[in-house]
Order: C-alpha cells, then structure tokens, then sequence
C-alpha cells in the first residue's frame, strides 16, 4: 500500500529492529525449516511475506531483499528498478520523474537510513543487480539458506 511506504520509512528504526528479531526467530527455526524441506516451504513463505512486507512496505517480492539498506524503502518500485541510487531524473521537489505523483524511492531510502541512526549508512553499500531468476520467491528462506553455507 502505497501510504504504508512512507509511514514505514518514517519508522525504520523500529521496524528493521523487528526485523532483526525476527531474522533471528527464522534462523533458530532453521532445522525445522531444512527437515520440511525448502522447496516445500517456498510458496507458504512468500505468501506471508506478500501479506507483511507487501502490506508494510509495498514490497515487490523480487526475492532478495535488501530494504535493510535502503532504509525500509522497496527499491523495486522504482520504475527503472535502479539498486544503488537514484537516476538522473529525479525531480526538484523529490518525486519520480516516471511516475510525478510518487516519491522518488531513493529520496525515501536516504530518509529511512538517516532515521535507522546507525553508525555507517547502509545505504553507501554496493548491491547486486536484481536476479529475474529469483523474482516471486522467498527472500526470507533464501536468507536462511544463506547463513547455513
Ligand atoms: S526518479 Fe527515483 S524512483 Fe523514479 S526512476 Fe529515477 S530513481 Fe527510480
């Protein structure tokens, strides 16, 4: 939901530290999550983070999130799906130069990571390009897959 951005930038603090939380609650679980079978658990997965992240964030379920970067704001409603930084278009007043009726999704990422107030901006970290291959999977498992290797 579009005004749920903006109100989850403004509490970005408080909501990657749920996050974390429940980072830490997903890890902990992780050999339930292996003996269920990962594949198995894709779809229920996703589900819930469309409902959550979707809701909270308008989250576009890309399947490797990184909106603990850009200060809660989803960078792939950016319409040119840019990963580090803003193009060259944005407009004075902040908006989209695609879509002028929208904030421009790294003038929310810069104000969600000065309100984490973490001592480096995790925003300044390199990021990947998207992978099409993972886009409609659970960023949440990939996740824990990650800390097992
Ligand atoms: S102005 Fe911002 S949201 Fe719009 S296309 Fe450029 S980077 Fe993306």
């Amino acid at each position: 939901m579009y005004r749920m951005r903006t109100w989850s930038v403004r509490h970005a603090r408080r909501l990657k530290s749920l996050y974390r939380y429940l980072e830490s609650v997903l890890l902990f679980a992780a050999p339930l999550w292996r003996r269920i079978g990962y594949a198995r658990l894709d779809k229920p997965f996703l589900l819930l983070e469309r409902a959550t992240k979707g809701f909270l964030l308008d989250s576009q379920s890309c399947g490797q999130c990184i909106v603990g970067f850009t200060g809660l704001a989803c960078p792939m409603n950016c319409p040119k799906t840019m990963r580090n930084g803003p193009c060259g278009g944005v407009r004075a007043n902040g908006k989209c130069e695609v879509k002028p009726d929208m904030d421009c999704v790294w003038v929310l990422a810069w104000e969600g990571n000065k309100r984490l107030q973490e001592k480096e901006y995790p925003i300044q970290f390199l990021q990947p390009a998207v992978d099409n291959r993972k886009i409609g999977t659970s960023a949440w498992l990939r996740e824990v897959r990650r800390h097992e290797v």
